[in-house]
C-alpha cells in the first residue's frame, strides 16, 4: 500500500514536471542587477487567442520551455502566453522592473499574480495610448514588488501584427534607471546628430536649390524617424496618444528612406551618365518604394513590412552597387559614398553579430545601427559638399580656359589691329611722302615747301632766328627743251635736282622743286653768308660738270638768289619770297650762272627791277 502510494506520488510528480503547469523552480532573486530571463522564460501558443489569463493558468496547459535567446515567433496571428515564476528568498521585501525590450508589439498584457491571487494587471502595445503604461519607457516595463520569501508569477499575453519577439529583462531599480538615462542620452544624440544633419542640408538646399539636397533630407530625416517608430521612442515623445500612427509609422518611413535613399544615389552620382540599367533599376526601387509609402497606411502592417524588408534589402544592395560602379568608372565623391554606405552596412551586420550572440554586448554594438547611420549621413554630407567644390572647382577651370581664350583672341585682334594700323600708319605716311613729293626729281615739292616755310617762319620768329631762302633757276632751259626735247628735259631736271641736293648738307636744310625748273633751298638758323656759301655750292656744283643726256652731254648753268632776315612783326613771309626772287632776277640780269644775295643788293637799283613771273 506504502509501495502503491508512493508510486502514485511519483506518478503525480512527474507529471506534474512533464506537463509543468508552473517552473519546477523558480527563479529565486538576486543581488544581480541585470537578469535576462529568456532562459525562464515558458510560453503557450492561443491560435485563437481566446484564451483568459485565468484559463492559461489551468493545470492541464502544456507550456514550452524557451532556450537561451530572446522568444521570438515571427509573423502569426496567434496570442502567445509567456510566464516567469520568480521568488524573494530574502527576508525583506523587494522591487524590481520587469523588461520587455521589443517596441513595436501591438497588444502586451501583464498579469502578476501571487499564488492565486491577481495582483495586478496591465495592458500595454502600442495599440493603447502611452499614458496607460505603469512605467514610462519606450519598451514595456512592469514594476514588481515582493514580500519576504512571496513568489509572483507574471503572465504576458502578446499578440501582435508585428514579428513576434519578447526578450525579458529584470531590472534593478537603479541599473534600470542608470540604463535608461544612458540609453536616452544615446538615442538623443543620435536623433540631434541627424536632426542638425538634416538642417544643415535643408539651408543648403534652400540657397542651392540642388536637387541632391532635397533627396538627402528626405533620407536622412526618415531614417532616425524610422528609428524613433523602430524603437519606441516616436510613440513616447512624438505620437504618445496616436495609437493609430504606430501601426504605420514603421513601413511609411522605411518606405520614404528607401525611396529617398534610391532617388539620391541616383542623382548624386549622376547614375544615368554611367550605367542606364543601374539607373533604371534604383528608379524603380524608387517608385516601389513610393508605391509602398502610398499604401502602407492603408494595408496591414504584416503585409506591408513584408514587401518592404526584402525591397530595402535589395534596394540597399543596388545602392551600394551603383556606389562601386562609379567609384570604378572614376567618379571622384564615389569613394566617399561607398564609405559611407559601407559604414552604414558594416554596422547592421555588427548589429546583426551582437545579436547572434557573436559578438560581446556593449554599447558600441548595441548601438552601432545609430553609429553608422550618423556616420553615414556625415560622409553622405561630406560628399556632397565635395562634390559642390569639385563642381565648381571644374566650373572656375571651364570660366578660366572661357578667359584665357578670350584674352588670347584679344590678344591676336589687338595685334592685327595694331598691325593694320601700322600698315595703315604707313600707307599714309606714303600717301603723305607722296603728295609732298616732286614725281620727276623726287625733291619735295611746292605744297611741301609753303608748310615748311610757315612752320619755319614761326619758329624762327620765336627764336628770333635767321632763315635763309635761296631760289634757283635754271638758264636758258627753254633751249634745253627745244634744241633736245622735252625728255632730254625731264633727265636734265632729274639730275640738276641731285646736284642741289647733294649742296645742301644740313639735315635740317629742305630742297624743294618750286615750279617748272626753279628749286628753292629752305635753310632755317642760317645767316646771309651761310646762305651764300651753300648757293654758291650748287652753282658750281652744277655748272662743274655737265649732265648727260641720252644724245650726249650738255653743260647746265643755274642762277640763284638769296635772302636771308629774321622773322619778325614788320616782316613777312611774302617778303622773304619776294626778296630772294628778286635776287635770282638780278643774277639773270647780271649775266647767269651767279648767286646774288637781296641783302647786298643795291636796294634803289632792285625797286627798279620788274617782278618775276613764277612758274
Ligand atoms: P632763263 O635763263 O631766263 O630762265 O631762260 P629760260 O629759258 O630758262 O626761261 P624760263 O625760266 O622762263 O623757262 C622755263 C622753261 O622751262 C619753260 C619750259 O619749257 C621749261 N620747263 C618748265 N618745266 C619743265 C619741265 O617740267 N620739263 C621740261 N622738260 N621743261 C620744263
Ligand atoms: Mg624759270
Ligand atoms: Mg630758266
Amino acid at each position: 500500500m506504502l509501495r502503491t502510494m508512493l508510486l502514485f506520488c511519483l506518478l503525480w510528480v512527474g507529471l506534474s514536471t512533464a506537463w509543468a503547469d508552473a517552473p519546477a523552480s523558480p527563479l529565486a532573486l538576486s543581488s544581480e542587477g541585470r537578469v535576462a530571463l529568456d532562459d525562464v522564460v515558458r510560453y503557450l501558443e492561443d491560435p485563437q487567442g481566446l484564451l483568459t489569463a485565468d484559463q492559461v493558468r489551468e493545470a492541464d496547459r502544456i507550456w514550452q520551455q524557451n532556450g537561451d535567446s530572446a522568444f521570438k515567433q515571427g509573423y502569426n496571428r496567434s496570442a502567445w502566453w509567456l510566464h516567469v515564476r520568480i521568488t524573494n528568498p530574502d527576508s525583506q521585501a523587494q522591487q524590481r522592473q520587469l523588461e520587455l525590450s521589443y517596441a513595436v508589439l501591438d497588444y502586451v498584457d501583464a498579469y502578476v499574480y501571487s499564488g492565486d491571487t491577481l495582483l495586478r494587471q496591465y495592458q500595454m502595445g502600442d495599440r493603447h495610448p502611452f499614458s496607460q503604461r505603469p512605467v514610462e519607457s519606450r519598451f514595456f516595463v512592469v514594476p514588481l514588488q515582493w514580500q519576504p520569501g512571496q513568489t509572483l508569477d507574471v503572465y504576458y499575453r502578446i499578440q501582435s501584427s508585428s514579428s513576434v519577439q519578447a526578450p525579458l529583462v529584470l531590472w534593478q531599480s537603479k541599473a534600470f534607471a542608470t540604463f535608461e538615462n544612458n540609453s536616452n542620452i544615446l538615442q538623443g544624440l543620435y536623433y540631434g546628430a541627424m536632426m542638425v544633419i538634416v538642417v544643415y542640408n535643408l539651408l543648403i538646399f534652400c540657397m542651392l536649390w540642388e536637387r541632391s539636397y532635397f533627396y538627402y533630407v528626405g533620407f536622412v530625416l526618415s531614417m532616425p524617424l524610422f528609428m524613433a517608430a523602430f524603437s519606441g521612442d516616436g510613440f513616447r515623445y512624438l505620437w504618445p496618444d496616436t495609437v493609430a500612427l504606430n501601426d504605420h509609422a514603421i513601413p511609411v518611413f522605411l518606405a520614404s528612406s528607401l525611396m529617398f535613399g534610391a532617388l539620391f544615389t541616383r542623382s548624386f552620382l549622376r547614375l544615368h551618365r554611367l550605367s542606364n540599367r543601374l539607373d533604371k533599376l534604383l528608379l524603380a526601387f524608387a517608385i516601389l518604394g513610393g508605391l509602398t509609402l502610398v499604401a502602407s497606411p492603408f494595408l496591414p502592417y504584416h503585409i506591408t513590412i513584408k514587401v518592404l524588408v526584402p525591397l530595402g534589402l535589395f534596394a540597399c544592395i543596388a545602392d551600394m552597387l551603383a556606389g562601386v560602379v562609379a567609384w570604378h568608372r572614376g567618379v571622384p565623391t564615389a569613394r566617399y559614398y561607398c564609405i559611407a554606405w559601407g559604414s552604414f552596412l558594416t554596422a547592421s551586420v555588427v548589429l546583426a553579430l551582437n545579436k547572434m550572440n557573436l559578438l560581446p554586448s556593449n554599447w558600441f554594438t548595441e548601438y552601432s545601427i545609430q553609429f553608422g547611420a550618423v556616420m553615414e549621413a556625415v560622409l553622405l554630407s561630406f560628399a556632397l559638399a565635395e562634390r559642390i567644390n569639385v563642381e565648381r572647382k571644374l566650373r572656375f577651370e571651364a570660366q578660366t580656359d572661357a578667359l584665357q581664350v578670350t584674352r588670347r583672341l584679344n590678344e591676336d585682334l589687338e595685334l592685327r589691329v595694331l598691325e593694320r594700323t601700322q600698315a595703315l600708319e604707313k600707307a599714309n605716311r606714303k600717301l603723305e611722302e607722296l603728295s609732298h613729293t616732286d614725281q620727276l626729281t623726287g625733291l619735295r615739292n611746292r605744297r611741301y615747301l609753303d608748310a615748311a616755310l610757315k612752320e619755319e617762319w614761326t619758329r624762327c620768329q620765336r627764336y628770333q632766328h635767321s632763315l635763309s631762302l635761296v631760289l634757283l633757276d635754271i638758264d636758258f632751259f627753254k633751249k634745253v627743251n627745244d634744241e633736245h626735247g622735252h625728255q632730254a628735259g625731264d633727265l636734265c631736271l632729274q639730275q640738276i635736282a641731285q646736284r642741289i641736293s647733294t649742296g645742301s648738307r644740313w639735315p635740317a636744310d629742305k630742297v624743294a622743286r618750286y615750279g617748272g625748273e626753279e628749286f628753292c633751298l629752305l635753310l632755317p638758323e642760317t645767316d646771309a653768308a651761310g646762305a651764300a656759301v651753300v648757293a654758291e655750292r650748287v652753282r658750281a656744283a652744277v655748272a662743274a660738270e655737265p649732265v648727260s643726256i641720252d644724245t650726249g652731254i650738255l653743260s647746265v648753268t643755274v642762277s640763284l638768289g638769296t635772302c636771308t632776315l629774321i622773322p619778325g612783326d614788320t616782316s613777312s613771309l611774302e617778303q622773304l619770297m619776294h626778296s630772294a626772287d628778286m635776287a635770282l632776277y638780278a643774277s639773270k640780269e647780271h649775266g647767269r650762272n651767279r648767286v646774288t644775295q637781296f641783302n647786298q643788293l643795291d636796294l634803289c637799283n632792285v625797286a627798279q627791277l620788274p617782278v618775276r613771273k613764277q612758274h
